[in-house]
């Protein structure tokens, strides 16, 4: 079944023959543009969004491992109705024993599936999480809640989500402001999971915390959803509103904070070298210490009782995370962003080095410089990498980052890493800089769709990546590497809500990036792309799109019919297998009859002589005893022009116009190529065709081509030269799976024949003797 048949695309019925309309325009499944969102894929001129801003105060318990904290909420109804509830966030409810999260798991089914009973198999690490998961003292405990006149506020917890019902509707334009208590356990990172959560190390004892979906958030009202309350399940991520926010975090005296935002109270918190070193770090030319491996390592072994309170500002953001340890170092560089100088920092402990040093902050200040190419200027004053259990995730200004080196356990200056981890760490800080732009600023819904934030991310880490040095090796982008993916069995359209993804990483970034990367390379070309992706950007940014205003946007900025893209790649599981079928070779019939009798006659001389005739060659016949029996036919052969013959060839030509006779004199060779779509996906044909005096030609023909047969294309080419062969996708950029239909004619294919040794059986007699 072809995947657009499920889907409710077409109100029209096919009676007469199926048809697969693979051009069919998407207005029909697209939302009606209206006053927010229009056609063109802007905003429209009425669009709004919600404010919430906030002021917290939080505390870290550092032995308990616990949060708590007390926050002021300040909410701006810009919408143009009356809201007689609110909604928040509670995300630390999925870490309750009995969340929806926790009981809708679903066991690893590539465990279980061993048919006899000898038993199923699990990882240690899978095995942990389960069991710990289901032990867990997890979620919040809200205490409280009340108005900004102090009256209680009635409301009820819902999982992960809470409704505030409010005594009178919140109007158009008004404010409401409320505030609550909360605490809840922080998770073990490793052991549980999640985007978040502490490390701590057994040679010292210190801890890394790393908190995020920390505090009770505002859920999004918009203008498309409604309320966009749907349970966290812990894959759907985040959906949030921007605002401004006031931070403070009260930790132990010896730890160093990082956080989305502005350091308000440096004087407070750090010493007068810090401080110094701080503001050298803004005009540098390379990254600078803040808390160099001395003062760190001196703060590990410190034992202090004594608390900090570091407070910090952070506008237009969605959303605030931090980190806290006594373990950090700290270095930071001053980075141009358009006119801002942005400070790109790094926190890691020392087991971090020798990566952390060399590569963390400068892979910071080259995502800000490439990303900026194509998007905008990165607005904010810091971007942060953070070394931690997390092994990578995104908030506004701040990243946590896991990669590190492997640390001999004898000798701990003996420190090693793989190449996997050297490229791990620079992209994944990439990846999650990255994450800033998208969806931090590019404020997309992340629980409803994944590829608006991970793909088009994706998609910009692999030129940022191919930006850092030669032959970076990238994960995904490639159109080669997507093929084992397209053509997998057990798949769904990118279109697909965020918890019911299969191949998670595969759907949700590697096949997003690698259809942007295609419709750049290939579709579009680069010019018309990044004009068109830049448009998107800027007209998103510290807004809320939705898919089509992405389709919309590509299209509308770039007069390239896309529908037909959208269509294969983002709603369909098809993939990209064309296949050369045949080329047949013609010229043009003359019409002359000494012409043509010639030609026949070389065609009849060139066939292959039968056996019959080889054999013969020498055989002694009756004409050669008797040449009286030769006469006028063994003369002439059966391709003699007779008078006749040029008379009636003249006569046909009679009613020919002088343009007609030319046409009939043309010369040059002329080729039919047929092709069918195997892998279902239409898209260009891209040839390379060989000539026998060497040349090579490409030719791109468009996707077009199969607009009114989805499964079957010939074209036809006029050439003075004559081909020799005719190859499919040279370049290996439309991620054609099979490319043995490839050639014309075929190609035989080199590959290995891996040998392998018959296992041997078990003698238990033998075994016995040796252990004697
Ligand atoms: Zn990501």
């Amino acid at each position: 079944m072809v995947a657009s048949a499920v889907l409710p695309v077409h109100a029209q019925t096919w009676t007469k023959q199926p048809f697969d309309d693979k051009f069919r325009q998407l207005e029909e499944i697209l939302p009606t543009p209206n006053d927010y969102r229009t056609g063109s894929g802007a905003p429209g001129h009425k669009y709004w969004q919600q404010q919430a801003d906030y002021t917290i105060q939080v505390k870290l318990d550092e032995e308990e491992k616990r949060v708590t904290g007390s926050e002021t909420i300040t909410y701006t109804n810009n919408s143009p109705d009356r809201l007689s509830y609110l909604w928040l966030q509670l995300d630390q409810n999925r870490f309750d024993k009995n969340s929806d999260y926790n009981l809708s798991m679903r066991a690893q089914t590539r465990y279980v599936l061993k048919p006899s009973n000898a038993g199923d198999k699990q990882s240690l690490k899978d095995f942990r999480g389960r069991t710990s998961r289901q032990n867990f003292e997890g979620g919040y405990q809200i205490s409280n809640l009340k108005g900004a006149n102090g009256k209680p506020l009635r409301h009820i917890i819902n999982k992960t989500m809470m409704r505030i019902d409010l005594d009178q509707p919140l109007l158009p334009g008004q404010q409401f402001s409320f505030s609550l208590d909360w605490e809840y356990n922080m998770v073990e990172a490793k052991t549980h999971g999640g985007r978040g959560g502490y490390e701590c190390f057994e040679k010292d004892g210190n801890c890394i915390f790393l908190v995020a979906q920390w505090f009770p958030r505002m859920a999004v009202y918009d203008d498309v959803n409604g309320w966009q309350n749907k349970q966290f399940l812990g894959r759907g991520e985040f959906s949030l509103e921007f605002g401004n926010y006031e931070i403070s975090y009260d930790v132990p005296a010896d730890h160093i904070v990082a956080s989305t935002g502005t350091l308000v109270n440096p004087e407070q918190v750090l010493s007068g070298p810090q401080q110094d070193r701080l503001k050298r770090a803004e005009t540098a030319k390379k990254p600078v210490m803040i808390v160099t491996e001395k003062e760190a390592r001196a703060n590990e072994e410190d034992d202090t009782s004594k608390r900090k309170v570091w407070t910090f500002k952070a506008d237009n953001v969605r959303d605030v995370a931090w980190a806290s340890s006594r373990k950090f170092l700290w270095d930071a560089w001053g980075v141009k962003s358009g006119d801002n100088t942005v400070l790109a920092m790094s926190y890691y402990p020392q087991e971090g080095n020798p990566l952390w040093e060399r590569y963390s902050t400068q892979a910071i200040a080259h995502t800000i410089e490439q990303y900026n190419k194509y998007s905008f200027d990165y607005p904010y004053p810091v971007a942060i990498s953070v070394n931690g259990p997390v092994g990578g995730m995104e908030y506004p200004m701040m990243t946590f980052n896991g990669p590190r080196p492997e640390i001999d356990k004898e000798d701990e200056s003996k420190r090693t890493y793989s190449r996997r981890t050297k490229y791990g760490l620079i992209s994944v800080i990439i990846h999650e800089i990255g994450h800033i732009y998208f969806p931090m600023i590019v404020n997309s819904d992340e629980r409803q769709w994944t590829w608006m934030d991970e793909g088009l991310n994706t998609y910009l880490q692999f030129l940022a990546e191919q930006a850092w040095e030669e032959n970076y090796p990238s994960r995904r982008g490639e159109p080669r590497k997507i093929i084992d993916y397209m053509v997998s069995a057990k798949q769904v359209p990118i279109m697909t809500n965020s918890e019911s993804i299969l191949q998670f990483g595969n759907n949700a970034y590697g096949k997003p990036a690698t259809a942007l990367n295609i419709l750049r390379e290939t579709i579009m070309g680069r010019e018309l792309f990044d004009y068109a992706f830049r448009e998107y950007s800027q007209r998103w940014k510290f807004k809320r799109p939705m898919p089509a205003d992405f389709f919309r946007t590509m299209e509308d900025a770039s007069a390239v019919d896309l529908d037909w893209f959208w269509r294969g790649w983002f709603y369909s599981t098809d993939h990209v297998d064309i296949s050369i079928d045949d080329v047949r070779f013609m010229q043009v019939n003359t019409d002359d009859p000494e012409i043509e009798a010639e030609w026949k006659r070389e065609r009849h001389e060139a066939a292959p002589r039968s056996l019959t005739e080889q054999r013969n060659e020498e055989l002694h016949r009756r004409v050669d005893d008797y040449s009286e029996l030769k006469d006028f036919y063994n003369e002439h052969d059966e391709f003699t022009v007779s008078p006749k013959n040029t008379k009636d060839a003249e006569g046909k030509l009679k009613p020919y116009e002088e343009w007609e006779r030319e046409l009939l004199e043309t010369e040059g060779n002329f080729y039919l190529l047929d092709f069918s779509n195997v892998g279902g996906l239409v898209m260009p044909i891209i040839l390379a065709i060989e000539y026998d005096n060497g040349d090579v030609e490409e030719l791109r023909i468009p996707a077009e081509v199969w607009r009114q047969d989805p499964k079957q294309a010939s074209i036809q080419l006029w050439r003075e030269e004559v081909i020799t062969q005719v190859t499919v996708d040279p370049h290996w950029e439309t991620a054609d799976a099979d490319i043995s239909n490839n050639f014309f004619p075929r190609k035989i294919l080199p590959s290995r024949l891996e040998l392998f040794k018959d296992k041997k059986k078990r003698n238990l007699m033998k075994e016995m003797q040796s252990e004697e």
